[in-house]
């Protein structure tokens, strides 16, 4: 896709947008990928956290991080007190826009054009070991 030029969706100054991604400028791409990954090491690190624990530790606003979410840039970790909400039926997801249930039916209804599919939340995993048998060699 040919380079067009964009109006940055943070500071309006115009930039050369590569045809991907969301529109920031270079300047505010690197502040975005810099808060993404505060976010995820934070998590990464600490495992679950309601989403007051990660804006006050990262610094990152709750909408920038809910969009991380939505864009899939992000995964609430299992065991989370908070989750995102299928846009469809509101029920618990943690990443995307819709959880996997009404992605299909969607699937039938769009014929194969949809985006943003989520996980649900496991509900029955706790002190189990989650990866137990899934060796990857
Ligand atoms: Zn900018
Ligand atoms: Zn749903």
């Amino acid at each position: 896709m040919a380079a067009t030029t964009e109006v940055c969706i943070k500071c309006k100054r115009l930039f050369n947008y590569a045809g991907f991604g969301a529109k920031y400028c270079p300047d505010c791409r690197a502040v975005d990928e810099e808060n993404r990954k505060r976010v995820k090491d934070f998590l990464d690190e600490h495992g679950a956290a309601n989403m007051y624990e990660i804006c006050e530790a990262t610094g990152v606003k709750e909408a920038v991080i809910k969009q991380y979410l939505r864009d899939g840039m992000l995964e609430i970790p299992e065991g989370s007190p908070v989750f995102i909400k299928c846009e469809r039926c509101g029920c618990d997801i943690r990443s995307g826009r819709w959880c996997p249930e009404c992605a299909a039916k969607m699937t039938a209804d769009l014929k194969g054009c949809y985006v943003g599919v989520g996980d649900k939340p496991k509900k029955d995993t706790a002190g189990k070991m989650r990866f137990m048998g899934r060796n990857r060699k």
